[in-house]
């Protein structure tokens, strides 16, 4: 009997074209949706509490989605002990018991749940169709069923075993249970991080981003439909500060799966090394954050295919992707092109309530953020080394609407090009032609180092381009935006300040949440115990 899972694929993109069937029953989990008062889930059982936080869509700051409960002291202790109650039973099945659940998921998030999904991201996120398509429905399914498929073939490779012995490496999850902390931005990676590990055998603690409560709630609805046993995944809401004090402070605690901002995961990083003394193991930790992603153009590159990148690698998403270009540098000959086929495309992008299809951004995540981009952007209309090209615009009446908007820096090291911002700003820096090598360099200093894409027809170029910014990035593109990496085709991650270039979706990130066991067996025990040197 083969367990072999089947040949991954691709989700296909639908496209919501108007007539699609898509459309229809997006359209109508939309209008279908109510105020909800969304629970943890501990042991498989959703818990309600006293104490709750109301949710509201980004986009009309105003139209409360639900509330949600959240957890104090006790019910976070609950879900820890719901970790290790589940723990014997889950690593003791077999990968393709594990498996199965995942590829349930899958189908069932490709068929009848991928609207409520969708919906979800839409409104809560504040994403357009497309966006939470390609995360919530289609990366959600292809980390589900690629991760399968890798699991599978992970323990291929066995050791050599000589005649007499047979010797074999033996995959165990790690010993205790796995915390993951996950970001708003991606329904698809807040859904992986505990599903990974959980995949590997792992029991897991998730904390979901208070940004994205409505999605996680369905993503756990979604792995109850699939049959995931009580206590596999624990999902808690409330005080990040105190549910990571109660995590990591436990003697079991032995992964952390995180996608977030820098800052946080040093903090996380300096707490987990100063409790180091209570852990029974060495905690893997796993994460993936900031960037100040670059595209690089070289004179020979195509300035319409500039302009596209930096709308589409710049704006989709108001900005909000980890991946998302935010410093360009352009040669002074492309310079007058590139802009005016950017204005151009501008021009007819619009902003709104993502549940109006026509739109091409919604609002930006909430009024934190809001904040922080608009000061940047006005901090940067004050200053005489900084020239406004496109938008500009801040809208708070309705939803958080921030223009997209393209400025011109004219210093490498102006915070605009060295700073996460994680909005729809882009900064360009033009430079002489002549300086090719000098920009090399100054796109290599940054402290980040998650993605970068390089223009250029000129071969040359390329090669030059490839082995001056080895490390600049972890997923690089030749002629292509900086965003939209897909599940199985180019794994993601990145090093320096970005993270720990664990490779999400990808055989890599599940060797993290592996403990090995080399087992050796001797078919017949050797009984004397004197070398030959001794006669
Ligand atoms: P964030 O850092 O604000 O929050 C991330 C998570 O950390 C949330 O669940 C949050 O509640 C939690 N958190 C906040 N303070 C904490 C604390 N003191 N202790 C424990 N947990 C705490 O990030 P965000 O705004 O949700 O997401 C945006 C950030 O994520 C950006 O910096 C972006 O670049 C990064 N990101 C990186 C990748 C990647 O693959 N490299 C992917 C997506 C997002």
């Amino acid at each position: 009997m083969t367990t072999r899972p089947p040949v991954p694929r691709n989700e296909p993109v639908l496209s919501y074209g108007p007539g699609t069937p898509e459309r229809g029953e997006l359209l109508s989990a939309l209008a279908a949706h109510q105020p909800e008062e969304l629970p943890l889930w501990i042991g498989g059982e959703p818990v309600h509490t006293g104490d709750r936080q109301p949710f509201y869509a980004p986009h009309d700051h105003r139209r409360k989605l639900g509330e949600a409960s959240l957890a104090s002291a006790a019910e976070i202790a609950r879900a820890l002990e719901a970790t290790t109650e589940a723990r014997a039973s889950w690593a003791a099945r077999s990968q393709a018991e594990r498996s199965r659940v995942f590829l349930r998921a899958a189908e069932l998030l490709s068929g009848p749940f991928r609207q409520r999904l969708n919906a979800a991201t839409l409104l809560n996120q504040s994403k357009t169709i497309q966006q939470a398509e390609i995360d919530a429905a289609c990366e959600l399914c292809d980390f589900f069923r690629f991760n399968v498929s890798f699991a599978d073939g992970l323990m291929e490779s066995q050791p050599y075993s000589p005649p007499g012995v047979w010797n074999r490496l033996e995959a165990r999850p790690l010993d205790g249970f796995v915390y993951a902390i996950t970001p708003f931005n991606f329904t698809s990676i807040a859904a992986n991080l505990p599903a990974a590990p959980a995949l590997m055998g792992n029991t897991v603690l998730w904390k979901p981003s208070p940004s994205a409560m409505l999605s996680a709630h369905r993503v756990m609805e979604l792995f109850t439909l699939a049959g995931l046993p009580p206590g596999v995944i624990n999902l808690v809401n409330g005080d990040a500060a105190a549910i990571t004090q109660q995590a990591l402070t436990h003697r079991d605690f032995a992964g952390l799966h995180y996608t977030g901002s820098t800052t946080v995961f040093r903090s996380l990083w300096g707490q987990i090394a100063a409790e180091l003394p209570r852990y029974r193991s060495y905690p893997r930790l796993v994460g993936e954050t900031g960037g100040k992603d670059f595209i690089l153009a070289h004179p020979s590159a195509d300035p319409q295919a500039l302009a596209a990148a930096i709308v589409l690698g710049g704006f989709e998403y108001q900005g909000q992707k980890c991946s998302a270009a935010s410093r360009v540098y352009l040669p002074r000959s492309l310079w007058t092109a590139t802009r005016e086929r950017a204005l151009e495309i501008l021009r007819e992008v619009t902003l709104g309530d993502p549940a109006d299809l026509r739109h091409f951004m919604g609002a930006v995540i909430h009024e934190g953020a809001f904040e922080r981009i608009s000061g940047a952007i006005s901090r940067g209309l004050s200053d005489p080394r900084v020239t406004l090209v496109a938008g500009g615009g801040c809208h708070r009446e309705v939803g958080w609407f921030i223009e997209p908007t393209l400025l011109l820096v004219d210093d490498p090291s102006h915070a605009l090009m060295t700073e996460e911002l994680f909005g729809p700003v882009v900064s360009v820096l033009v430079y002489d032609d002549d300086r090719f090598e000098q920009v090399l360099r100054w796109v290599d200093q940054s402290d980040y180092a998650l993605t970068g894409a390089v223009f250029a027809r000129d071969a040359s170029a390329l090669a030059q381009m490839d082995r001056a910014l080895r490390f600049a990035a972890g997923n690089y593109y030749v002629n292509d935006k900086p965003t939209g990496a897909v599940v199985g085709q180019q794994p993601f991650g990145g090093g320096r300040l970005s993270g720990t270039n664990d490779k999400a979706g990808s055989p890599h990130n599940l060797t993290r949440w592996m403990s090995l066991r080399t087992v050796k067996e001797t078919f017949v025990p050797r009984t004397g115990w004197r070398y030959p040197h001794q006669d």
